[in-house]
């Protein structure tokens, strides 16, 4: 059953706010992450104080860094690597520090990375030494970067007269499913400790600043959310608190009817649903991570996209119902980080137990199938570009005599046309075909019916702008006998 409650449960409105590390880049995006908590606090949107809880993410670009240093740590062995990634991390820190902050402010806030730099660098140094990286210490590194980074905004919002408070998640008690590098988390269970914690810095009158990206196992290893998992931080900490709202605050002013980089007068989507805005995150709209949608749903939490530079933008509002676009297709969505994994064989489709086999070691080695389609002589696979050498190693390593011929096609895009009622409404799939086939591009795969909002295809690479204009032009641009 679903309950909306949000307000009902605070007598007050209190938000869930998400800030993102492209929004966490300079001294400025601190500052603006400030102001933008004062415009809740001083109530400028609704004419009434609203109370906040802040998710961040590491500021831009420290998680890979950390990610990247981390396999050179345990292959080269080198103890120079560990001096060397502290000091990156620490020289970054304290230029974001240095610019952001004045007077005391900044001997705080440089402490207080100190004093994580240091557990960061005792881990890397046991690292190190044991030349073992495992999924639990390698979580434990990738979780440094947040620790910080939720510090020096919470010091920022102090300097700014606003109480902040700076929250380990891990420290508070939000506990995860123990899935290491993939973590999930239920909000029902994380109402007791974490609530509390959270609470109290509330009642006590400060604005928790939560670290996003992970929490810890029941035994307090420390778990991420996958890359990219503080969005599903943020989702999950606004679902436990019945937050009125997780508001994501980003650089860029929503979700859009199209790339704008392709179409001039693409257009922002006021509203969407949850179906179609986690449909748009699989086909690659960058706005929020596929996964965000999956904790506030059941509770009706609307998610808004907002713009930190524009705070005073509309952005998209994510709700769980929304009126039927005018043409049902909401937005034409692409993303060429994708790649097909043809596996050949004669009896493939034929055989029992060969898509099992396969999938298996893709799963063993942790490869993500987008998606999969079997013939009698050929299964597709659909994956991420990043995965595609990992993939063929994982089917090389098996012993599936039936495989005759692995096929690689990686200068591929994936087209997704989202919009809810899209299986529903007669014709559409015929008009976005006609429409591509009308340019001469030929439709490499695709997939109908899956969802009940999206409809995908692939194409060639280099053909996507082609394919991204007719489609948008037989959807969008309106000819009077489409309305
Ligand atoms: N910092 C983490 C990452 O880069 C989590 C996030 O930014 O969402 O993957
Ligand atoms: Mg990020």
């Amino acid at each position: 059953m679903k309950v909306c409650q949000g307000i009902s449960v605070w007598g007050y409105r209190m938000r869930v706010l998400k800030f993102g590390g492209s929004c966490l880049d300079t001294p400025d995006d601190y500052k603006r992450l400030v102001s933008i908590v004062k415009r809740y606090t001083d109530g400028v949107d609704t004419g009434q104080a609203e109370q906040v809880v802040v998710v961040v993410s590491a500021a831009k670009g420290i998680t890979d860094t950390i990610g990247t240093s981390l396999e050179r740590i345990v292959t080269e062995g080198d103890d120079s690597l560990v001096n060397q990634l502290v000091f990156t991390v620490r020289d970054r820190y304290y230029a974001l520090i240095d610019g952001t902050l004045e007077g005391s402010y900044v001997d705080e806030a440089k402490l207080d990375a100190e004093e994580v730099l240091t557990r960061m660098e005792r881990l890397l140094y046991g690292i190190l030494l044991t030349e073992e990286l495992t999924p639990r210490t390698k979580d434990m590194a990738l979780s440094f970067g947040e620790r910080i980074s939720a510090k020096l905004a919470a010091v920022a919002l102090e300097a700014n007269g606003s109480k902040g408070q700076a929250v380990e998640a891990d420290k508070a008690g939000l506990v995860t499913d123990g899935e290491f590098g993939n973590a999930s988390a239920d909000a029902e269970e994380n109402r007791g400790e974490f609530k509390t914690n959270i609470t109290s810095i509330i009642d006590e009158g400060s604005v928790p600043v939560v670290t996003g990206f992970f929490g810890a196992d029941e035994k307090g290893h420390v778990t991420t959310f996958g890359r990219g998992g503080s969005d599903y931080s943020a989702a999950l900490i606004a679902a436990i608190l019945e937050a009125e709202s997780l508001d994501i605050w980003k650089d860029v002013a929503g979700f859009m009817s199209v790339d704008p980089k392709i179409i001039s007068d693409a257009k922002v989507l006021e509203t969407l649903s949850y179906l179609e805005a986690a449909e748009l995150a699989y086909f690659g709209a960058k706005v929020i991570h596929p996964r965000t949608v999956e904790p506030v749903r059941p509770y009706c939490i609307p998610i808004r996209i907002r713009n930190a530079f524009d705070p005073a933008s509309k952005g998209s509002v994510i709700i769980e119902d929304c009126q039927l676009h005018s043409n049902v297709i909401k937005s034409v969505a692409y993303s060429t980080e994708v790649a097909v994994l043809k596996v050949h064989g004669a009896a493939v489709g034929f055989k029992k137990g060969v898509l099992n086999k396969l999938t298996g070691a893709m799963m063993d080695n942790g490869i993500n199938i987008k998606s999969v389609i079997t013939s009698q002589t050929c299964i597709t696979f659909l994956l991420e570009q990043q995965d595609l050498e990992r993939s063929k190693e994982a089917i090389n390593g098996i012993n599936t005599p039936v495989v005759e011929r692995l096929e690689a096609l990686s200068d591929i895009a994936l087209v997704g046309i989202v919009g809810e009622g899209i299986v529903r409404t007669e014709g559409l799939a015929a008009r976005a075909f006609t429409s591509v086939a009308d340019k001469g591009v030929n439709v490499l795969m695709i997939s109908a019916g899956a969802s009940s909002a999206a409809y995908y295809f692939v194409v060639s690479g280099s053909d996507i702008e082609k394919v991204i204009e007719a489609v948008h032009t037989e959807f969008f641009v309106v000819t009077g006998a489409d309305r």
